[in-house]
């Protein structure tokens, strides 16, 4: 193990606030070095590629599938020792400061979330379910990366961060438009630089966010929320039920990226095994529901569903997924 690495398990211990930025980023880069992929062998590829071929299958996708998009995930290899705590929604909307810190650190990371690319992952399901093997996506992810990939047939389980919703009458305005409204009310507060977290949030100093204007609703000046279900908070009814839709029409379901340590993903994996339907999971290291699975393949959700589509749809369909460095992708 490396000083650096040893020094930052020992500060993130404690106060996450003792690791100044630029050091907590080079960090977080040397922590990600330090991961290695082993490529999936031919033999699981097939067992998965025959397993799926005949059914209707129905994607369960978490953080690991944006991943290779650059938006880092919360509970991967390599982000373990992250200290650092999402915010919850008690605090949320209860808190005029907690509000504050939120929107200071998002209007620092949303420019980057929202230019984020699908990658080959998001590309692959869109092409599985234009050609019938996917019947839709159940997803956790927050980032609208599968429908930037094509795929139309989507559940976001957890809300879009696209969207904010006003709290006290339900008005819904793009995510966008409140940006503009963001940097009007705090000029030049972008260009601070800042990490990029999954649900748009960014690591900014304390002191500097006291300063920082929060926009109100437009309609009825209430608070605003993104339209995205935080720590703490339940998954509206009515996804729940478009999500259980979605699963009624599926005999497999495949896991994609996601360590199943959430409730509301794992609740699915759990009825599948319920009901005997075939179960995959595909995770860059172990997941809640290994034990239930009929087939477990350990690989990168880019690679593995490229490799996936191309034995289901001949060589003509291959996806591009990068290179191992994690490098953007670049056509063949
Ligand atoms: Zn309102």
């Amino acid at each position: 193990m490396s000083p650096c690495v040893a020094a930052y398990e020992l500060q993130s211990g404690g106060d996450q606030c003792t690791i100044p930025i630029e050091v907590r980023i080079a960090l977080n880069d040397l922590n990600r070095q330090l991961i290695t992929y082993e490529s999936v062998s031919e033999a699981q590829l097939g067992q998965l590629t025959d397993a799926l071929r005949h059914r209707r299958v129905v994607a369960l996708t978490g953080a690991g599938c944006s991943t290779e998009s650059g938006i880092p995930d919360y509970r991967g290899p390599g982000t373990r020792r992250r200290a650092r705590n999402p915010v919850q929604y008690r605090e949320f909307v209860s808190d005029a400061m907690a509000r504050k810190r939120y929107w200071a650190r998002s209007v620092v990371g949303w420019p980057r979330l929202s230019q984020a690319l699908p990658n080959a992952a998001h590309r692959a399901l869109a092409v599985m379910e234009q050609s019938g093997i996917v019947r839709g996506l159940i997803t956790q992810n927050v980032d609208r990366l599968h429908h930037a990939a094509g795929s139309n047939h989507i559940v976001e389980l957890h809300g879009a961060l696209a969207e904010v919703r006003c709290l006290t009458c339900g008005a819904i305005e793009p995510r966008d438009s409140v940006q503009k409204r963001l940097l009007a009310l705090n000029p030049g507060w972008h260009e601070q630089r800042a990490e990029l977290a999954p649900d748009g949030d960014a690591e900014l100093p304390t002191e500097s966010i006291e300063r920082f204007r929060v926009a109100a609703c437009q309609a009825c000046a209430g608070i605003l929320k993104p339209d995205v279900v935080f720590f703490g908070e339940s998954v509206p009814r009515e996804v729940v039920v478009d999500a259980w839709r979605l699963f009624d029409e599926g005999d497999a379901l495949l896991v994609i990226g996601s360590s199943l340590a959430v409730f509301s993903g794992y609740r699915f994996v759990r009825r599948a095994a319920e009901r005997n339907m075939f179960l995959a999971i595909v995770n860059i290291g172990p997941t809640r529901g290994d034990s239930l699975a009929h087939l477990r393949v350990s690989g990168r959700a880019g690679e593995v569903l490229s490799r996936l589509v191309e034995r289901c749809l001949g060589p003509g369909c291959r996806i591009d997924f990068g290179d191992r460095s994690g490098n953007p992708v670049v056509p063949r």
